[in-house]
């Protein structure tokens, strides 16, 4: 049996080729194009405007990978919902779905698993089960809009995974979500998130895309980056900002800095006035982050009145700092934790 064609991953070129060689006028790629990621079908049957007969041969030979609500966990405080989502291979992924002034911003997962091993972090604890095609991620989007009843206006890729480690599938899905004939999602509205693959944000520069970067730094020195993220044992803080500088010279947007502040790991006040003097001069952003402790390591989360000292000693070097609203207060809002959840219920129920 030949693989299925993966036909929400292809952009407009690659889908008329694919119609020409079914024998089909390019017209028919734009209509089911528009039905991909304009009106979000699920599936080819709902694809009205064309003839029962290439819906069929459609069905037989492309997977659309739309993805189902396995879980749906809505916030009584503040109404963010928390998907996840089962994929046809039985996989679990996550995504949030949050409301605010200027629109509705999602989250979404760019992998099932993750590699990278931050200590802080549920997503990475089972490690890396696979990578997500760029259509699994617009299908993370497209099902949350179908299900709330609203436009997505802005995205983050924050969810699980790491997205630069999948960067060719990154890249696809950037073109397709911001394509103006598609889901059309400004590309300023988007932002990937990185714990600092230096090669791979060299290449993502190379795009030129104009969405935001940001770079998961959570620690202002080496010794103590090494001790929270893996990654800083491959690439030191130096080479990671030079990376993002030459991101901000290729694209003219400026980079947000992640940094997630565990109590008396990193919160300290001479630490936030040394990453003041790592960014000081840089056009930027920090966005603060009490951590959210996870059930499998002591990490605790820096309290208001320490968030609010280490924020301001940031602001006296002139840097723009911002702390992350706790959204989804009651739900398993932390990274990874509604997934493991669940996938630890499904082992169980398998064993019994
Ligand atoms: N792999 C990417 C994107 C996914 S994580 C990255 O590392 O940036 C999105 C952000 O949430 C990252 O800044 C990550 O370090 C942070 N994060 C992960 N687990 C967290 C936790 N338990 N509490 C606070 N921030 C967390």
């Amino acid at each position: 049996m030949s693989e299925k064609a993966d036909i929400r991953s292809m952009d407009r070129t690659e889908l008329t080729a694919f119609f020409q060689e079914m024998g089909e006028k390019p017209f028919r790629a734009a209509q089911v194009y528009q039905w991909l990621h304009q009106k979000k079908a699920e599936d080819f049957a709902s694809m009205t405007n064309l003839p029962g007969s290439l819906r069929q041969r459609l069905a037989e030979t492309c997977r659309l990978d739309a993805p189902s609500i396995a879980e749906l966990q809505v916030s009584r405080l503040d109404g963010t919902r928390k998907y996840a989502f089962l994929l046809p291979d039985g996989n679990i992924i996550e995504s949030v779905y949050m409301k605010y002034h200027y629109g509705v911003s999602v989250c979404i997962s760019s992998q099932v698993g993750c590699r990278m091993g931050c200590r802080f972090c549920a997503s990475t604890l089972g490690g890396l089960v696979r990578n997500l095609t760029p259509g699994e991620m617009l299908g993370q989007i497209y099902a949350m809009e179908r299900d709330a009843g609203e436009r997505v206006s802005h995205v983050v890729v924050m969810g699980s995974g790491e997205p630069l480690d999948n960067l060719e599938n990154l890249i696809r899905f950037l073109r397709l979500v911001s394509d103006e004939q598609g889901a059309a999602i400004g590309q300023r509205n988007i932002t990937v998130s990185t714990c600092g693959l230096v090669p791979e944000m060299y290449r993502l520069a190379q795009e030129r895309f104009q969405i935001t970067l940001a770079l998961s730094l959570h620690a202002p020195e080496d010794a103590l980056r090494r001790t929270m993220m893996p990654i800083a044992n491959r690439y030191s803080i130096r080479e990671a900002l030079e990376a993002c500088d030459a991101y901000f010279a290729a694209t003219g947007r400026r980079i947000s800095y992640e940094y997630s502040l565990v109590q008396d790991v990193n919160d300290r006040p001479e630490q936030a006035r040394q990453l003041a003097a790592l960014l000081k001069g840089k056009n930027c952003h920090v966005n603060l982050i009490p951590v959210n402790p996870i059930r499998e390591r002591d990490y605790r989360e820096t309290k208001g009145p320490e968030v609010q000292r280490f924020k301001k000693e940031l602001e006296k070097s002139g840097i723009h700092v911002t702390i992350r609203r706790k959204l989804g207060a009651d739900i398993d809002s932390a990274c990874g934790q509604l997934r493991r959840r669940i996938q630890q219920e499904k082992g169980r129920e398998e064993a019994d």
